[in-house]
């Protein structure tokens, strides 16, 4: 009998599960605004775009009576609407109340300290070079905080090769809070070299909870053949785990659900990783579980690499 068989008589798979994984402080956040929003007003309670990018999540809210919807005037008159955790232009608030609409912010307070810094950027004169991915809504948010052509969005380090601005320009950078730690150290430091007066951060914007994934998975996926990211397609936090994963040499998908997963893929496998993206809850990586149990006689170790006590305030209107 081989060695790697158990009575059961399926395969073994050591399962490294990546902690902290899941739901970040922003995430959780935003649900019980909702959550509470629906106590408060009773459904429907409208919300502007998905309040975090989790299908379930989404669905759960929906059979609470949530409304999604993904632009204002999809609202009617009287209602109330909450704006995402992605944070949203300035010109949205302004909208919703010259129109007399009861809403309520759950913007991640994280993304709201970038609005923060945007505005203070160009109240002291100095153009914004923001790294972020190109029609992400949090991008669309903070772009959309300062007035049009005092910001320019940069992707990659090419993009910072090919700024026309010159080598003493009053400029300041900003990053999404959802970026890749080590592709962004890139970019900021080639910006640094090209404009050495540029003003930024300390340290990137990139929030605590999207690092500390990042590294998580650092920490499993050189032992892993394969590492499995619970998270959605427009999920930019899932996403960069799944890169981070491959630079380490596992292979790794994304995957939304349980049922998504096939036997096949577990060929040649004897060391997976497991983690979920911000926005997904535990229940999934559960499901994950449970499935991968169905192919192989599993032995779990849960790997540690950081604690997260971060719990952000509601807004007011929901604790008074
Ligand atoms: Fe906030 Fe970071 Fe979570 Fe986004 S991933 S909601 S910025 S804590």
């Amino acid at each position: 009998m081989n060695a790697s068989c158990q009575t059961s008589g399926k395969p073994t798979l050591k399962l490294l599960l990546a902690a902290p994984r899941g739901f970040c402080a922003g995430v959780d956040r935003a649900i019980d605004i909702v959550e509470l929003a629906l106590e408060r007003y009773g459904a429907p309670v409208y919300v502007r775009h998905e309040i975090v990018h989790n299908r379930f999540v989404v669905d759960s809210l929906k059979a609470k009576g949530a409304v999604f919807v993904e632009e204002l005037d999809e609202v009617p008159d009287g209602a109330a609407v909450i704006f995402s955790a992605h944070g949203v232009p300035k010109s949205v608030p302004a909208d919703a109340t010259s129109r007399g609409l009861d809403w309520l912010d759950a913007t991640c307070p994280l993304v709201s300290k970038v609005h923060r810094q945007a505005e203070r950027q160009i109240e002291a004169g100095r153009h914004i070079l923001f790294i972020g991915h190109h029609g992400h809504p949090e991008v669309i948010g903070t772009l959309g905080q300062v007035p049009a052509g005092t910001i320019t969005l940069i992707e990659t380090v090419a993009d910072v090769a090919a700024l026309q601005f010159s080598g003493d320009a009053a400029l300041a950078f900003l990053t999404q809070t959802t970026l890749s730690v080590d592709d962004t150290a890139e970019v900021v430091a080639a910006l640094r070299a090209r404009f050495p007066q540029i003003v930024g951060p300390k340290a990137e914007d990139i929030c605590y909870a999207t690092s500390n994934r990042q590294a998580a998975v650092k920490t499993i996926a050189p032992q892993c053949q394969l590492v499995l990211v619970i998270g959605a397609p427009n999920s930019s936090n899932s996403l960069r785990l799944v890169e981070v994963a491959e630079r380490c040499g596992a292979a790794s998908r994304l995957i939304q659900r349980a049922s998504e997963i096939q036997a096949d893929w577990l060929d040649g496998v004897e060391v997976m990783g497991l983690t979920a993206g911000a926005s997904a809850p535990e229940e999934l990586v559960n499901e994950v579980i449970d499935r991968i149990s169905l192919f192989r006689e599993v032995t779990m170790e849960q790997v540690v690499t950081a604690e997260e006590k971060m719990v952000f305030k509601l807004p007011r209107q929901l604790v008074e």
